[in-house]
């Protein structure tokens, strides 16, 4: 049967756009569908220093550009839209968008996930008014001015820490006694003048009426609540698998995240996972783009196969 492509890759994150450089060079016709705008999560990051060869680091929004010319360079197409639905119960598998259908002989989904929100009261009414999930963008909006960062991985205290450069003071709150975070990070933020911790606190309600003013805190220790000024809010408290459009299409875990085995193959013949939505995933970039080139090769072997 006569396809759009051999492969659709869905997420131009580190995963997909490492994928899509294999796959173009392998000469298979690629299309990439993105949501949004290439890099993923990493263009949300200021610095990235653990992602090997770089010495120095390197900025998350140049590794993104970088990433896309890379994968534009071996003739991948790329569009900006999102699947809603794949069907895939023939040889031709269709990814369906909001505005339009694409075939392909293979799939690779590497569409990762979105940051968990805290579900309190003027979160979602102050979004983009103080509250937000990104240090890297809205950072400078809160030049000299007081934020609080809430969450205790390495999200929020990388953030928290980056928040340091341009704002009066960040304050690190944390619903237990010990952060979770990697003993480098927390070193960095103890020995921070800038940065104070709130341990052992929960936010109860975000409060303001144009803007953030304050936040709500619950302390669980003695279970007294209190009122803390903030202008910044930023919510760094985990990650979920964009995998709700893949129920009953290839197995999932309780957490959503796409069960494959170590060639990235997903229950579905010709349907491949890689990145932080599949199972198991580390969630690094290194990690992300090794899985992207191991779905691609998969995927080459996989319409090889087929055309025998
Ligand atoms: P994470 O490690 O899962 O940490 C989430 C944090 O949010 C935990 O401290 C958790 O508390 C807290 N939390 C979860 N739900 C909450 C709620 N409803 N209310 C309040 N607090 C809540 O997630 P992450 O920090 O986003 O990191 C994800 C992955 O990316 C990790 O593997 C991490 O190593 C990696 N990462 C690495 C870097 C780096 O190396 N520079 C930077 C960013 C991310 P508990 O501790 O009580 O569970």
């Amino acid at each position: 049967m006569k396809t759009d492509y051999d492969a659709i890759i869905i997420g131009g994150g580190m995963a997909g756009l490492s994928a899509a450089v294999y796959a173009g060079r392998a000469k298979m016709k690629t299309l990439i569908l993105e949501k949004f705008a290439c890099g993923g999560q990493i263009l949300n990051t200021d610095d990235i220093e653990n992602y090997p060869g770089f010495p120095e680091g390197i900025k998350g929004p140049n590794l993104s550009i970088f990433l896309q010319e890379q994968a534009e360079k071996f003739g991948s197409d790329i569009v900006y839209d999102e699947v809603i639905k794949l069907e895939t119960d023939s040889d031709n598998k269709i990814a369906r968008t909001e505005d339009g259908s694409y075939s392909a002989k293979s799939i690779i989904i590497a569409n990762g996930g979105e940051h968990n929100k805290l579900g309190v009261p003027g979160e979602e009414a102050l979004a983009g008014k103080g509250v937000s999930y990104c240090a890297t963008c809205d950072g400078n909006f809160f030049a000299n001015q007081s934020v609080v960062v809430i969450g205790g991985g390495d999200a929020a205290v990388d953030e928290g820490l980056y928040l340091t450069r341009m704002t009066k003071d960040v304050t690190i709150i944390h619903r237990r006694d010990k952060l979770r975070a990697s003993n480098i990070l927390q070193e960095r933020a103890f020995s921070n003048p800038k940065v104070a911790f709130k341990l052992d606190s929960v936010v109860e309600e975000i409060r303001g009426e144009e803007q953030v003013d304050s936040v709500l805190l619950r302390d669980l220790a003695s279970g007294d609540t209190s009122e803390t000024s903030t202008n910044g809010v930023f919510i760094y408290i985990g990650y979920h698998p964009n995998s709700k459009f893949l129920e009953g299409v290839v197995d999932l875990d309780k957490g959503g995240h796409i069960i494959t085995n170590l060639q990235m193959e997903t229950s579905s013949k010709g349907i491949f996972a890689c990145g932080d939505i599949r199972q198991y995933s580390d969630r690094q970039l290194g990690t992300a783009g090794g899985d992207g080139i191991t779905a691609a090769l998969s995927a080459y072997r996989y319409i090889s196969e087929e055309n025998k």
